[in-house]
């Protein structure tokens, strides 16, 4: 649509950031804009529906700290919870943790024991796939919470990197690949 269009446009590429080298994607532009911020929204949450627009899962979860600002309008969009899952160390009750490999070194993601009920079915949401470590390790938080993954809703994916690969099989929905 060209709302949507219009909102993916505001994305601006920074050089050289965080590091040298890397063209980093910054939507704080498109964040700013409140008919830009409702179309992706959502459009997020679409992959939560079924044909006649009811929602099909239990849960959001939001993968720190972009998923969160994303991945909380889509839960109220969908009617249900929000469930953030955390860098290690930020989550206040019993946890379960995955580490995953980054370039240099490991991330720790975790998530309370009790945020997910057996058989939830969850919809995870961030804002870009790059090599899809982080919404691997969320994949496997949710299995080990004993939900399931209906589908991956992204931003972006880098289209360069093996993001969808690396979630060998999980229906994933990016609104631009770059
Ligand atoms: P991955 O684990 O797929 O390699 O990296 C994805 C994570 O890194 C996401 O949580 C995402 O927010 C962040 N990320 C990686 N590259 C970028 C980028 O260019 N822009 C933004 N906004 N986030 C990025």
């Amino acid at each position: 649509t060209p709302g949507l269009e219009r909102a993916l446009s505001l994305i601006a590429d920074v050089p050289d950031f965080p590091e040298p080298g890397i063209l980093f994607k910054d939507i704080t532009p498109l964040l700013d804009d409140a008919t830009a911020l409702g179309s992706v929204v959502e459009a997020l949450a679409a992959p939560g529906r079924d044909d006649a627009g009811r929602p099909v899962v239990d849960k959001v979860l939001g993968m720190e700290s972009r998923g969160f600002i994303l991945g909380a309008p889509v839960a109220l969009a969908l009617g249900v919870g929000f469930v953030p899952v955390r860098k290690a160390g930020k989550l206040p009750r019993p946890t379960y943790a995955v580490s995953y490999a980054l370039e240099y070194g490991e991330a720790t993601l975790e998530v309370h024991q009790d945020a997910l009920q057996p058989g939830d079915r969850v919809l995870l949401v961030d804002d870009v796939l790059a090599t899809g470590g982080t919404a691997k390790a969320t994949v496997d938080l949710v299995g080990m919470c004993g939900g399931s993954v209906h589908a991956v809703a992204m931003l972006m994916e880098l289209s360069f990197l093996p993001g969808r690969a690396a979630l060998d099989g999980v229906p994933l929905t990016t609104l631009l690949s770059v």
